[in-house]
């Protein structure tokens, strides 16, 4: 069958070296792991964790999975199963206002689709964040007890203003020296709904003078009436993310916890908040440590999942899978393979610096993965009808030449798909023109080319309508020039055309996409990313296509000889109509 997708070498990045120098040096080899998350008992009367490393992707289920998690799942998974560890599907659901189920069900059909699993050895290590609520808030009363956090009555503002900036240090809170008992009956109040919304934080009781603003007792909890989607309406206090993604972490035994450089300001907290933690007895030892690696850009691409919400919402593309969106599962639509992206991922490495990818990267990922696996076929778009005028004198009235050609040139084992010639054939429409210009070798009346895989021809003319649109073609076929046969490149031409026949053709509708973004960076520097939409980045066109892709399957993949890639998409057997998108073209036609 098809050629296995392409091995490469796993290039080593600073993530990799640090996850080895832990397994050499044993940091995680005592580590209990009781086979569910839980605090420091749960996880003691645990067996050994057979698991050498443990690493998650961590979505929010606000929105649809981008290119960017892609790299980011890639990474995380690819990271456990290369270690002989397992990564944890884990959604971040801990702000109830932007969560859906909808985006639950889509993330983790994308991941899946991406070719991971978050099963091992028979446990489903699926787990959402708010379903630790219980053990989020058990731990706040625990650091207000041992005075390391307190409840802030100040307003907002005031809070803001004592927090300081670069320049100044932060000042005091008034709350700041409540005692821990009055600290928990506040903090009861507010979970109690007590209070109003916004009235009261808790904070982490830090130092106000840290040079890292991060730590100038940053917010743990806040008030919130809000229905959550899992916990409903059971808590009016809802953690920070800052607070609860350490938590998380260290309760499903993590080791590794990968994530992007605007969170390495946050790791001094992060280690604060689990030192801590650890330290009262909360949470298991060794504790998981937090590594940043710069996020991934693509050019011409949008990743904010704000800003691909409003390309939806505004209707300017079809929705979240429109083959134009960087989603998964447009990327998914577009043709893309879960091979090409994980390609796609590991090519773009791993760094500490920030930078762009072209997009090039992603299609030449896309091409080396379907060269050895996507049949061939021939299709013609636009199509205009060319009759060969003397076929009934040539081959006989109503004849039909049976023509074949490999399923995959470089593949004799995958067979061969056969087609017909016969008096009528439709061709593209841009490889015919009634006058040359320089340097063309298609069609023109007087010229000769060779239809691929069967006949030489001779134009001899075209017929064209009242507004001089040419309607039909003709040419004479050159008798004893059938490919294949002896002799048949006697006669020289410097033109091939493809073609489909007119009596075996299938009718197909083929979606031929633009980049929709013609600024590299389409919202740097907080342009408005609207204003630089490519103006016609999708096209509808007309094709006819061999017989052979007739029968194809939604998400069949074929490379269309000439044209480049594409993906069937809507089948309708039924009335005849084929849908295919373009995932992209054979060679790069944007390279800058
Ligand atoms: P967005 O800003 O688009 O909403 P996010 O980072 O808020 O994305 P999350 O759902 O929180 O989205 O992300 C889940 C994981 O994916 C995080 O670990 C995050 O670091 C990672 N991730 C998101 N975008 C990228 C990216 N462009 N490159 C690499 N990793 C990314
Ligand atoms: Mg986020």
């Amino acid at each position: 069958m098809s050629a296995p997708p392409k091995e490469e070498p796993k290039s080593s990045n600073f993530l990799r070296a640090i996850i080895e120098r832990d397994l050499e040096a044993g940091t995680y080899a005592q580590r209990h792991f009781a086979g569910t998350p839980g605090d420091a008992a749960h996880q003691a009367a645990g067996p050994l964790d057979a698991a050498r490393i443990r690493t998650r992707f961590p979505p929010e289920p606000n929105g649809y999975l981008h290119i960017g998690h892609a790299k980011s799942i890639c990474l995380n998974f690819g990271l456990a199963r290369d270690f002989g560890g397992i990564c944890h599907m884990r959604f971040d659901d801990t702000n109830p206002e932007k969560e859906e189920q909808e985006y639950v069900d889509a993330i983790l059909e994308s991941v899946r689709w991406l070719g991971f699993s978050w099963e091992a050895g028979g446990v489903n290590h699926l787990y959402y964040a708010s379903n630790y609520f219980d053990f989020m808030a058990r731990a706040a009363e625990a650091l207000i007890e041992a005075g390391l956090a307190y409840v802030d009555e100040q307003s907002a503002d005031a809070m803001r203003e004592s927090r300081g900036d670069f320049n100044t240090a932060g000042t005091d809170s008034p709350f700041r020296n409540r005692t821990p008992a009055e600290n928990l009956a506040r903090f009861q109040d507010m979970k109690d709904g007590k209070l109003a919304d916004g009235a009261a934080v808790l904070r982490a009781r830090i130092d106000m003078t840290s040079p890292n603003i991060n730590l100038r007792d940053p917010a743990l909890y806040r008030i919130k009436r809000a229905t959550h989607h899992n916990t409903g309406d059971r808590w009016c206090i809802y953690p920070m993310y800052t607070y609860a993604h350490p938590i998380e972490d260290a309760l499903e035994g993590i080791t590794h916890s990968i994530c992007t450089l605007e969170f390495e300001d946050q790791r001094p907290f992060y280690d604060w908040l689990l030192d801590m933690l650890c330290t009262l007895g909360l949470l298991a030892q060794p504790r998981p440590h937090q590594y940043e690696f710069a996020r991934l850009n693509v050019t011409h691409v949008i990743t904010s999942k704000r800003r691909l919400k409003q390309l939806v919402d505004e209707g300017i593309v079809d929705g979240w899978d429109d083959p134009r969106m960087p989603t998964i599962v447009g990327l998914r639509r577009r043709g893309y393979t879960p091979e090409s992206l994980q390609l796609f991922a590991e090519r773009t490495g791993v760094s500490k610096a920030g930078g762009w990818i072209g997009y090039s990267s992603l299609d030449i990922a896309l091409r080396d993965d379907l060269d050895p696996k996507a049949a061939r076929a021939m299709a013609v778009l636009d199509p205009v009808r060319l009759v060969l005028t003397n076929w009934d004198e040539v081959m006989g009235a109503g004849t039909i030449d049976a023509c074949s050609a490999p399923v995959h040139p470089a593949q004799p084992e995958r067979g061969r798909r056969t087609f017909g010639i016969a008096r009528e054939i439709w061709i593209a429409r841009d490889d015919f023109l009634p006058a040359p210009t320089k340097g063309y070798f298609r069609l023109f009346p007087g010229n000769r080319v060779r239809l691929k895989y069967g006949h030489v021809i001779e134009c001899t003319g075209c017929t064209l309508d009242a507004n001089g649109e040419v309607v039909e073609v003709q040419a004479l076929l050159v008798p004893d020039t059938k490919s294949g046969t002896p002799g048949a490149d006697a006669v020289k031409v410097k033109g091939v055309i493809t073609w489909v026949g007119v009596h075996d053709g299938a009718a197909a509708e083929v979606r031929l996409y633009e980049r929709l973004f013609i600024d590299e960076q389409p919202d740097a520097g907080g342009r408005d990313f609207l204003a630089g939409l490519t103006p016609h980045s999708k096209r509808v066109a007309n094709a006819y296509v061999e017989p052979s892709l007739a029968a194809a399957q939604k998400e069949d993949r074929f490379q269309l000889e000439r044209l480049g890639y594409f993906v069937a998409d809507r089948i309708d057997h039924g009335n005849g109509r084929l849908v295919f998108n373009r995932t992209t073209t054979l060679k790069d036609s944007f390279a800058r």
